[in-house]
């Protein structure tokens, strides 16, 4: 087994056992992304001269025998809507294109400490607006299972890139999916927290009510790991909560005994794939097996979060993206004057779906449509937060899958924009909510696609997702397969 191969708790061991160094380490996984890259194009900025040169730094700590952290040494990539202080920051959007923060996200200072390998930044949908990273403007990640299909998204170059072994660990981020959906759709594991767990600041903003980052691993072991690296008060953001984060490796403890399972019927959608329903299906029997207590429940609601999450997120966004206006921030191009300047460079821009969410975002929030369309849909938002609330007077976490589908072809949805929306149905009760959610490997179609088991959970609960997601991993062994490149498992 090469060393890209593993997952960072082995390589955390191997390391301090002193069997591979953190440079032979970073070497193998930049060899991996020179073989893979051109097929996959999960980075929009890859260092590997910085990664090298921090290898080697770990290095010399580890030879002069002081003790390493978790991450220490361990290459992993971060999704480009991520500020890292003089790392080119894009968001996948030509609006960006030449911004370099003069900052970093609070994730990074916080990761910063266990001094990882940062490989590069992964690609987006622009803005993380979409669920495929076909609205990426400069390229389209390929799902390393497959590369003729989508790897998912928004956070596709953060799941693609852990899938095909160009990084060991990535980090994501999820306003109605984004980090969940591409897991399911690369076989890897991502965990949505609660909204509130991890610092917003230096995440550039989406849906600022929706928004939050988290962790794309190859297992649930290293999920848990990554969430205590990131998780905690932030006085940089108003919305971070002041709970105390837990330790979150306490879950990983491999018991389900007595656990209360939901199985929301309203998640097993018509249209869901069969293959999709059936891995799915059986891993909540094998959750029942290991001693959990599985019942069926409703979220009587579910059937208007996808109309409410897309009035909701892209009113947030219209006027998130208003300070993109050519005069004091990212790209510009000139006019006659400062309205045509601004109208140029906004049209020019702007990707498509950006201007289709800003259109849509500033038509609900518009005087006369407000109370209609906005308002209505924060009623919605509270409907669907009070679901959940009773479901959680029943059971400890929800079981449901991660998206309907498994990864589909690139091109096969996106002249239908509705079509796709209709992909998050899954997903976006959760932002909604501001719940937890995992998703984990739970088996593959019968064209051989990675199909993706969510566990949901109550506000800052994440440690008995964690405990689920963990115990149902041990139990089988999809996280130790690694994608095959250019054709998908037989
Ligand atoms: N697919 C959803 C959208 O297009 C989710 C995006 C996200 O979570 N960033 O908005």
């Amino acid at each position: 087994m090469a060393l890209y191969d593993k997952p960072a708790h082995e390589l955390h061991d191997l390391l301090v056992k002193r069997e591979i160094s953190a440079a032979d380490l970073t070497r193998d996984v930049l060899a991996r992304l020179d073989a893979t890259e051109k097929e996959v194009g999960a980075y929009l900025t890859v260092l590997p001269e910085a990664a090298m040169a921090q290898a080697e730094s770990v290095d010399k700590k580890i030879a002069a025998g002081e003790d390493i952290a978790f991450f220490e040494g361990i290459p992993g990539a971060v999704k480009d809507n991520i500020c890292t202080k003089g790392i080119r920051t894009t968001c996948a959007s030509k609006i960006l294109e030449n911004f370099v923060p003069p900052y970093d996200a609070t994730v990074m200072t916080r990761l910063a400490k266990e001094s990882p390998v940062i490989v590069g930044k992964a690609n987006l949908d622009e803005f993380a607006m979409g669920g495929s990273t076909e609205n990426s403007a400069y390229q389209t990640t390929h799902n390393p299972w497959d590369t003729a299909r989508v790897p998912g998204g928004s956070s596709g170059g953060s799941a693609a890139a852990v899938a095909a072994g160009s990084a060991v660990w990535a980090l994501g981020s999820d306003t109605g999916g984004s980090i969940r959906q591409p897991a399911s759709f690369c076989g890897v594991v991502g965990l949505k927290p609660t909204y509130g767990r991890v610092s917003r600041y230096g995440l550039v903003a989406y849906a600022s009510s929706l928004d939050q980052i988290g962790p794309v691993t190859r297992d649930v072991t290293d999920c848990a790991h990554l969430l205590n690296a990131i998780a905690g008060h932030d006085p940089m953001d108003s919305t971070s909560s002041p709970a105390e984060a837990p330790d979150f490796t306490a879950a990983l403890k491999n018991d389900v005994k007595g656990l209360r399972i939901g199985l929301p019927a309203e998640y097993f959608v018509k249209g869901i794939d069969a293959d999709v329903e059936k891995a799915v299906r059986a891993a909540i029997k094998q959750l029942e097996s290991l001693g959990a207590e599985v019942t069926e429940i409703s979220l009587p609601h579910t059937e208007y979060a996808i109309a409410a999450y897309y009035l909701i997120a892209p009113a947030e966004a219209a006027t998130n993206l208003e300070r993109y206006d050519g005069v004091s921030y990212g790209a510009r191009v000139d006019g006659a004057d400062v309205v045509e300047l601004m109208t140029n460079t906004r049209s020019q821009k702007f990707g498509a779906e950006v201007k289709r969410r800003i259109m849509i975002g500033n038509y609900a929030l518009s005087a006369g449509y407000y109370d209609a369309y906005y308002l209505k849909a924060l009623k919605v938002r509270t409907l669907i937060q009070q679901d959940f609330t009773d479901a959680f007077q029943k059971v400890d976490v929800i079981a449901a899958p991660t998206a309907p589908t498994p990864a589909y072809k690139i091109g096969e949805m996106i002249a239908d924009p509705l079509q796709m929306y209709l992909q998050d149905i899954c997903t976006v009760p959760l932002n909604l909510a501001g719940l937890p959610g995992i998703s984990v490997p739970c088996g593959y179609s019968a064209q051989g696609l990675p199909i993706g088991l969510q566990i949901i959970g109550r506000p800052f609960d994440e440690t008995t997702v964690l405990r689920t997601a963990y115990a149902y991993e041990q139990s089988q062994s999809f996280h130790n397969d690694m994608a095959r490149l250019g054709g998908a498992r037989a």
